[in-house]
This record gives structure tokens, C-alpha cells and sequence, in this order.
């Protein structure tokens, strides 16, 4: 009998791998440095295949958030400069489409599905050596477990992806997100709706979510930030006053979320990678493709990382370090090239929004406004790449491939 196979985080690509190797049949293990998987942050919203993968691995996914139809809109006009329609068939089978929710609810449904003993918390490790046979790890403690795969599912900062590629500086750019989360209901604001909204130099926008039963809404505002600055003292204050070119309803729900529910991130991400695999090491999520919250779709990647690996890895023997390698080979090919396109689309729709030059910015608005660049790039290209993955994953289950 073969150890489990060892995956490194216990995040939404680390749960997702485990979840979706468990129900191929694998024993698998989760080592979290942290005495607990707990959720960093807050605002989320799911496209249809991490909702369809996170189905097949057993989550619950009835009622995880609020469904919502997706626009971008000139702040200043209000004219929709992009319209994302999923195709009905999709949004009626996927719980209704883009799914707007708080990570929490995520975690607690997919910890919720996952099997006693998968999860060792307090597990920090800090040696790795693949052996040829199989990866031997070593634990902060001094401990060690000998594994026939490692999945490097350990975040921004990888261990895993620092140990097969090398340290590299992240990417920054130069951008920060202040987001908050609000049960209240202003009148102003719109049910089911995911309006990504700009000024010249600003995002403000909003979306609906439920929460364990209860409606409500999350909120956002993205601006150009010295990373090196400190971050506003006040985030709600600083929020507020960011978003005062775009009045209500961003307004009314910023005013009506308390501090605590408020934070802070500044945007960095990494370039990607033309190789994730190595040997009997791989990565999953942010370790292998780091993403800015401009995609909305970094755990949403994640959790299709894990999913794809374990129809891969179905029918693998695991003691074949030439048939896990090929396996890995493919994974690296049916992941890359999609996951490099969303990384770098979101770094430049970043760059567009709040860097281009200032006396470009009129050329940009008008391209916005009057040509259909934006529905082409953004409101036609993304949902058909839905529709792409949803094909990719093809007609049968995790547990029935
Ligand atoms: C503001 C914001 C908004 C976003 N919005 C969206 C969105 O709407 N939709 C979407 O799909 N994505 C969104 N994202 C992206 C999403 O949050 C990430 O892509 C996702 O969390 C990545 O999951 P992960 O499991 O790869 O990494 P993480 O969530 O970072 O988890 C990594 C885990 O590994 C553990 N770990 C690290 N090192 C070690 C070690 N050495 N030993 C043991 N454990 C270790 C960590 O403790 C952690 O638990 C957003 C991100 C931000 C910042």
C-alpha cells in the first residue's frame, strides 16, 4: 500500500485537491502551518466551474451565495460598457452564475464534506526532497512523512514553488482593494447584480451575497497605491471618501458596514510559470498562478486545479514515478495556458484602469465607451471561457471518470 499523497495548505486549492482526490479514490493528506484552515478575508464571488467542481467533490453547494448578472459600467453615465451574459442553460444549472458570497461559507462547506484525519494543522514544512521513489517531507518539528506526490498548494509564497523554481520578487502592481461586507439593505442597491464600476482613476464596486441564509452585499474600491505607503489609518473613512464620485448605491453600503467588517489588500501577483511540474512535485492555486482580485477568479482556478489532478490521477499507480510524472505532464498542459491568460489579463486590465498615462486616458475612455472593446475583451471572452472550462471538464464526474 502506497503513503497518502501530501498536500501542502490547507486553502481553497488545498481542500479542493484533497476533496477531489478522496473521491477518486486516493488517500490524501493536508498539512496547514496554521492551527487551523481559516479563511483570509473576506469578499468572494464563483463562476460556474469551481461550482460545479466543488459539486462533485461533495461540497453542498445549494444556497452558497447569491446569484448575480455581471456589468461594467462608466461610473460618471452609468453606461454599460460591458454586459457578461452566462448562457441561461448555465446560470440554471450552476446555482444562477457568478456566485457572490463570503469566504467563510466557502470553508466551512468544503471542511464540512471533508473526511476525519484528512487535515493536520500545525504542520509547517521546511524540508522537501524528492528522492526519485517518492518526496520525503520534513516538518518544523523535525518530523517527517515520506509521500508519493507533493501538490505545492501553500499560496503567494510557496515553499513548494520556491523549492522547484526558485525565489523570484512578486510582481507589484502598484494598486491597492479596500472591501467590506454590509446585511443591510440600502434601497439603492440592486439584487442579484455584480456592477463593476469606473472612474478615471478608481474601481467602485458591488455585488449581492448571501450569507449562511441571509442576504446582503459586499463592496469594493481599487485604486493606484505606493506599496511601499503605509494604508490609510481609517479604511471605511478612506472608502468613503474614495468612493464619493460614484455616490449611491456604493455609498450607502460602504456607510452602512461597520469597520470590522472592512479590509485592506495590496495587489501583487507573480509572473506565471511555463512549468508547474516536477518529478513527483506539482502546484495548485495561488502557489502555481497568483492572481489579482481584477480576474475574480484565483480560487475559483483553485479549486479547478484540484479537481483536474484528480481525473488525472484516477487511474495513476502512484508507485510509478514515470506514470505520476506523465500524469503531472498533462495537468501542466490543460492548466497553463488558461490560468496564464486570466493572470495576465487581470494584470493589465489593472494597468489600464488606474496607470495608463493621463494623457492617454481620454483615448482609453473613449475605446471604453464607444467601441466594443471592453464587451469583446471582457463581456463576451469571459463567459464563453465558462463555458469553455464547463467543456473541459467533460461529461463525467470525478466519481464516475
Ligand atoms: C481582495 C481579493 C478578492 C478576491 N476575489 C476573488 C473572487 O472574487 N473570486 C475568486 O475566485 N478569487 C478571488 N480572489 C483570489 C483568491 O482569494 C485566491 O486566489 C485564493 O485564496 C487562493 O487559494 P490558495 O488555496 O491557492 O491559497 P491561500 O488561500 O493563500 O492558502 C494557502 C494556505 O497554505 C498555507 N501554507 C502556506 N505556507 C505553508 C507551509 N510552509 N506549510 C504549511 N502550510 C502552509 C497557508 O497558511 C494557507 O492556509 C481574491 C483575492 C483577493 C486578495
Amino acid at each position: 500500500m502506497t503513503n497518502p499523497i501530501a498536500v501542502l495548505g490547507c486553502g481553497p486549492a488545498g481542500m479542493a485537491a484533497a476533496l477531489a482526490l478522496h473521491t477518486v479514490g486516493h488517500d490524501v493528506r493536508v498539512y496547514e502551518r496554521y492551527p487551523e484552515a481559516r479563511a483570509a478575508g473576506n469578499i468572494l464571488n464563483l463562476w460556474p466551474p469551481p461550482i460545479r467542481a466543488l459539486e462533485e467533490m461533495g461540497v453542498n453547494v445549494v444556497d452558497l451565495g447569491s446569484p448575480c448578472h455581471g456589468s461594467f459600467v462608466n461610473a460618471y453615465t452609468g453606461h454599460v460598457r460591458a454586459d457578461v451574459h452566462l448562457p441561461a442553460e448555465v446560470v440554471a444549472r450552476y446555482q444562477g452564475g457568478f456566485i457572490g458570497m463570503l469566504r467563510p461559507v466557502l470553508y466551512e462547506r468544503m471542511l464540512a464534506a471533508m473526511p476525519d484525519g484528512v487535515i493536520k494543522v500545525n504542520h509547517t514544512v521546511t524540508g522537501i526532497h524528492d528522492h526519485g521513489d517518492g518526496v520525503e517531507l520534513t516538518f518544523a518539528d523535525g518530523s517527517k512523512v515520506e509521500t508519493p506526490l507533493l501538490i505545492g498548494a501553500d499560496g503567494i509564497d510557496s515553499t513548494v514553488r520556491a523549492h522547484l523554481w526558485g525565489d523570484a520578487p512578486k510582481r507589484e502592481h502598484r494598486l491597492q482593494i479596500i472591501g467590506g461586507h454590509t446585511d443591510q439593505l440600502p434601497a439603492s442597491a440592486t439584487m442579484n447584480e455584480a456592477v463593476i464600476s469606473h472612474t478615471k482613476w478608481v474601481q467602485g464596486s458591488y455585488s449581492s451575497i448571501r450569507d449562511h441564509g441571509k442576504d446582503g452585499y459586499q463592496w469594493w474600491v481599487l485604486q493606484a497605491w505606493d506599496p511601499e505607503k503605509p494604508g490609510p489609518a481609517d479604511l471605511k473613512a478612506h472608502a468613503l471618501e474614495t468612493a464619493r464620485d460614484f455616490g449611491a448605491p456604493l455609498t450607502d453600503l460602504i456607510a452602512a458596514t461597520t469597520p470590522q467588517n472592512t479590509q485592506r489588500w495590496v495587489i501583487r501577483d507573480r509572473k506565471p510559470l511555463t512549468q508547474w511540474s516536477k518529478g513527483r512535485i506539482t502546484l495548485a492555486g495561488d502557489a502555481a498562478h497568483a492572481t489579482s482580485p481584477y480576474a475574480a477568479y484565483g480560487a475559483g482556478m483553485s479549486i479547478g486545479d484540484g479537481y483536474a489532478l484528480a481525473k488525472l490521477l484516477k487511474h495513476v499507480d502512484l508507485s510509478s514515478t514515470t506514470d505520476v510524472a506523465a500524469a503531472l505532464a498533462v495537468y501542466d498542459e490543460k492548466r497553463i495556458p488558461h490560468t496564464t491568460a486570466q493572470v495576465q489579463q487581470a494584470y493589465v486590465l489593472g494597468q489600464a484602469f488606474h496607470h495608463i498615462p493621463r494623457l492617454l486616458r481620454p483615448f482609453r475612455d473613449f475605446m471604453l465607451d464607444r467601441t466594443g472593446m471592453l464587451q469583446k475583451q471582457v463581456g463576451d471572452r469571459s463567459p464563453q471561457e465558462i463555458v469553455d472550462q464547463l467543456q473541459e471538464m467533460g461529461e463525467e464526474t470525478l466519481a464516475n471518470a
